[in-house]
């Protein structure tokens, strides 16, 4: 089991970042963190924290590394660039991958470090911004049992539900499946608030009853109000669903699977997308389906 005296580094202070990172120092473990801007480095090292150059310095320091970084390219180039947490590779050092990317960069980076004897887990999660806030993230993790074992107080810090799914990739894998249902209900909540808008019912009330009954979602409880009230800041940034949309998408066509619902989704995301709202939260949608309708959700 990792002792509270191990020291974590932490690389990628957003949205989900940066809260999880403060979460790990509430449970009193010592950390060192690294951003690319710089604001949020400020917010953690006025708490405490150490603060990093680099993802090697994070490295240098660090006992187990975690990084919450975009994309595929990002979790590339900080776990394996120039810079990056490789070059401070050794035997001891365990790196965990939390980010959303694809079981295909979790083996590939996996192996890279394991040349260095660096050990590697890949642990997406699901929970939004408030799941990070309220350390009830759920995390699903891939490679080595053992490697998992010693971290779990780790992900018990930043989580609720913690589930080990198998060798490496199989965080990523879960993850992916994971943002199939909520793409999918990110639709359904939009097109229930737009049908039943159209209907003139009260909309506070229909998501009531639609939440007590077995239409109920996290999208529908956590999304729905938020469309109501035309609030469309990011928990989950449009632009992020659409990223996992395109390694799904990906990933169907390589293995020949047909899944009609990710790709009407994912069609849906991009228009929302070329309409400038990426950096909106994933709820946005509701306003695109609100423009091909010509009517306003209210
Ligand atoms: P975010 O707010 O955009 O934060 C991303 C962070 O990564 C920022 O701090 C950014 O630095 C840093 N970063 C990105 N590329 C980098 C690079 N190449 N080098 C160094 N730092 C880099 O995103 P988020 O919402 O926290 O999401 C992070 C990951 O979690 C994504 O993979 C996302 O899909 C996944 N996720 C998100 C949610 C959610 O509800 N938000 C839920 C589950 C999973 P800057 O500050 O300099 O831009």
């Amino acid at each position: 089991m990792i002792a509270k005296s191990v020291r974590i580094g932490f690389i990628g202070l957003g949205l989900m970042g940066k809260p999880m990172a403060q979460n790990l120092m509430k449970r009193g473990y010592n950390l060192t963190v690294y951003n690319r801007s710089s604001s949020s480095i400020q917010e953690l090292t006025s708490l405490g924290a150490a603060a990093a150059l680099s993802p090697r310095e994070v490295a240098e320091g660090s006992d187990v590394v975690i990084d919450m970084v975009t994309d595929a390219p990002d979790v590339e180039q900080v776990l394996l660039g120039p810079r990056g947490v490789i070059e401070a590779a050794r035997d001891g050092l365990t790196v965990i991958d939390m980010s959303t990317n694809s079981p295909r960069i979790a083996t590939k980076i996996a192996g890279a470090l394991a040349e260095k004897k660096v050990k590697f887990l890949d642990a997406p999660v699901s929970g939004g911004d408030k799941g990070a806030r309220d350390g009830t993230l759920a995390i699903m993790v891939g490679g080595e049992k053992s490697v998992f074992d010693s971290c779990l107080p780790v992900f018990q810090s930043m989580g609720k539900s913690i589930f080990y799914m198998g060798e490496s990739g199989a965080g990523q894998a879960t993850k992916l499946c994971n943002q199939v249902v909520v793409a999918i209900h990110t639709l359904a909540t939009s097109e229930s608030l737009l049908l039943g808008s159209t209907f003139g019912l009260n909309l506070d009330e229909l998501l009531k009853v639609l939440g007590s009954g077995a239409a109920g979602s996290w999208n529908l409880s956590n999304l729905g109000p938020k469309i109501i009230q035309r609030d469309f800041e990011p928990g989950f940034k449009a632009a992020h669903l659409y990223k996992d949309l395109k390694s799904i998408m990906h990933m169907a066509e390589e293995e020949n699977v047909m899944l009609p619902g990710v790709a009407t989704v994912y069609e849906l995301f991009n228009g929302v997308l070329a309409d400038k709202k990426g950096e909106k939260g994933t709820q946005v949608l509701a306003t695109f389906l609100e423009k091909l309708a010509s009517r306003e959700i209210k």
